[in-house]
């Protein structure tokens, strides 16, 4: 069942529902959405103030949250009780962030470092997912009381280097913030999209995208084919931005201004100073020189000498673009397009000395701000069915699988995996002797593969004799940049191989893709049951399976109440197992453990104390 929007201004039934793109910033977020009357994406914002929404959350003495401009103001006079960078946390362990720990003036858990991190803030832990939640939610509110409608759908962007935990992060706090994510798009693409490249079928390009955002650097290599992007390399430094650049100018006015120690220690006046040079920065990228005061402090700095500031610092990403451009084993040259993002770019310096390293002109006639939020929004527009002959894919719309067991899907490439991708599974017999295993490949978010739609299915046959379990079949799972999906299964004792090739998303418009992810949130609680239930049944089956050979092989080492009590518990169980009881099933699984365990074990014994024996002599 779909949703139908009231606006609420009008009383009246909306019938196209709106999808926005979100950029979910480590510095700044925003939304945008493609105007219905002009059809071109615009940057949702109120009158007169900025469409970005700083990523900050501000919890209060009791709790209540505030989020963006509101809360930036206490990162100095309530740092431990304010979030900034969560997005740096998402998908991670406290393992992975402890070299960077004092970058964060809150406080990080870091007792249990194998886990994923969690932020303290008074007695309470909020994970990264919930903080990231909390700026979207906030996103959410703001856009609704612009456009006046519900908004439940979203497309958000992430950086082209997040792994699937990252991803899969990114689509929780959405959800938590009752948002329906339809898809995870990378935040080069997104880019590309908003100056149109890409939306040419035809066209084949290849382009970088340089991203210097607030605190970190970004550049991507992408190759645009058919309406595919391909992420070639990517590279860059997490650690390097616009920050640096502000830092930098601080640095240089406590060397000009005879600023001494004692005031260095003042956190106020540190802060303030920062903030008059990030001033300074955003004067220079329009004027040739800034003078300002700070208190009785004369704070100036003319264009040359930053530029020679900053020299450093661009002479770094710099060499990240070279360094992407090799992984992606091309050469300068190749490049057909380069795109601007991040508020850092808008550096007249940063441009040109990008351009001249490229040997052409940048793209920067969109703001390179709202950028990646307008791109979210195409890609959005283009999800909701609007624009019918385009379909990008750079990863993949839902997951692939193989049924197993029981009619289970056992997803081998998860929904929104970059594309070309490939990954690889083993599974083997389930009967003495199996000469053919039937490979049947779905796609879909469903637990059970009947709910999910039939890729292609094909038999690998001719699996040499062998005992149950035993054979090993790898099945490979290969989708290229052109999104064809090869599936591959080998026996690995016998080399036996079979491949079959399925074109997975053409088959599939954009209103099915949407509708199956619905149904996927609309059923989630059937299938968890369901597939409760056949796990449970599968245990079942082969607990009976492995009792019954047990009993066979040591029949003459079981004492006769051991033999009939485990028939009767055996015969409990098959009852079970025709009834769709899961508790009732585990309880008897665990009855027939009970009775099995003592009389396994003492043989186990006798086993291994004829073996050590046998070593002996
Ligand atoms: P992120 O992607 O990390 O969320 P943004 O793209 O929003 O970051 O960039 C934020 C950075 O852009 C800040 O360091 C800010 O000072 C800088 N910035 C904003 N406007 C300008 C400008 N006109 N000139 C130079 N830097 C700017
Ligand atoms: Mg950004």
């Amino acid at each position: 069942m779909s949703k139908i929007s009231i606006n609420i201004a009008t009383g009246s039934l909306q019938k196209e529902e709106i999808i926005v793109g979100i950029d979910l910033g480590t510095t700044n977020s925003l939304v945008a959405f493609i105007h219905p009357e002009t059809k071109k994406p615009v940057a949702l914002k109120e009158h007169n103030s900025s469409s970005l929404v700083p990523s900050v959350v501000h919890f209060d003495e009791q709790k209540n949250i505030e989020v963006g401009e509101e809360a930036k103001k206490y990162l100095l006079s309530d740092p431990a009780n304010t979030i900034f960078s969560a997005k740096r946390l998402m998908g991670k362990s406290y393992n992975d962030i402890k070299k960077n720990a004092s970058f964060f003036s809150y406080k990080i858990i870091d007792d249990n470092t194998e886990s994923l991190v969690k932020v303290q803030v008074g007695d309470k832990f909020y994970s990264p997912v919930e903080l990231s939640s909390f700026i979207l939610k906030e996103l959410k509110h703001r856009a609704e009381h612009i456009v006046k409608t519900p908004i439940n759908k979203a497309v958000i962007t992430v950086p082209a280097y997040f792994n699937d935990a990252q991803r899969q992060a990114t689509r929780d706090a959405g959800k938590l913030a009752g948002l329906d994510v339809l898809r995870i798009v990378n935040e080069p693409t997104a880019a590309s999209l908003a100056y149109g490249i890409g939306l040419n079928k035809e066209e084949e390009k290849t382009i970088a995208v340089y991203d210097l955002g607030g605190g970190t650097f970004d550049i991507s290599i992408l190759k645009i084919n058919n309406g595919i992007f391909e992420v070639l390399s990517t590279n860059g430094d997490t650690y390097l931005g616009g920050d640096d650049i502000d830092n930098m100018i601080v640095r240089y006015w406590i060397q000009q201004s005879g600023i001494n120690e004692k005031q260095l220690t003042d956190k106020e006046f540190v802060q303030a100073i920062r903030l008059k040079a990030e001033e300074a920065k955003i004067t220079l990228s329009s004027s040739d020189e800034f003078n300002g005061r700070l208190n009785e402090l004369t704070l100036s700095i003319i264009r040359s000498e930053f530029e020679n500031l900053i020299k450093p610092l661009i002479d770094k990403t710099l060499a990240c673009c070279s360094n992407a451009i090799r992984d992606a084993e091309l050469k300068t040259k190749d490049i057909d397009a380069i795109v601007m993002v991040g508020g850092s770019t808008r550096v007249p310096f940063i441009k040109q000395s990008v351009s001249r390293f490229f040997g052409r002109p940048v793209n920067d006639a969109v703001d390179p701000h709202e950028v990646v939020a307008l791109g979210a929004a195409i890609q959005a527009d283009v999800l909701a069915g609007n624009n019918k002959e385009l379909l990008l894919l750079d990863i993949t719309p839902l997951s692939l699988g193989i049924e197993t067991m029981g009619g289970l899907m056992d997803v081998l490439i998860a929904r929104n995996s970059k594309i070309p991708n490939k990954a690889s599974r083993q599974y083997t017999t389930q009967k003495d002797g199996q000469s053919g295993m039937r490979i049947t490949v779905y796609q879909g978010e469903r637990d059970l593969v009947k709910d999910n739609r039939k890729l292609g299915e094909f038999n690998l046959s001719g699996i040499p004799a062998m005992p149950a379990g035993l054979p090993k079949v790898d099945v490979l799972f290969l989708i290229n940049a052109d999104g064809i999906l090869l599936v591959k299964a080998k026996e690995l004792r016998s080399g036996i191989e079979q491949t079959i090739e399925i074109k997975p998303q053409y088959g599939l418009s954009d209103t099915d893709v949407e509708k199956m992810l619905l149904d996927s949130v609309t059923h989630a609680q059937d299938d968890i049951a369901i597939r409760a239930l056949i796990e449970a049944k599968t245990e079942g089956e082969q607990l009976l399976e492995a009792t019954e050979k047990f009993i066979q092989k040591n029949a003459n080492h079981l004492t006769q109440k051991e033999t009939m009590e485990t028939a009767a518990t055996m015969q409990s169980l098959q009852l079970a197992l025709t009834m769709n009881d899961k508790d009732l099933i585990h309880k008897k699984i665990e009855e027939l453990n009970e009775i099995s365990r003592p009389y396994a074990e003492r043989i186990m014994d006798e086993a291994i104390a004829v073996a050590v024996k046998g070593k002996m002599v």
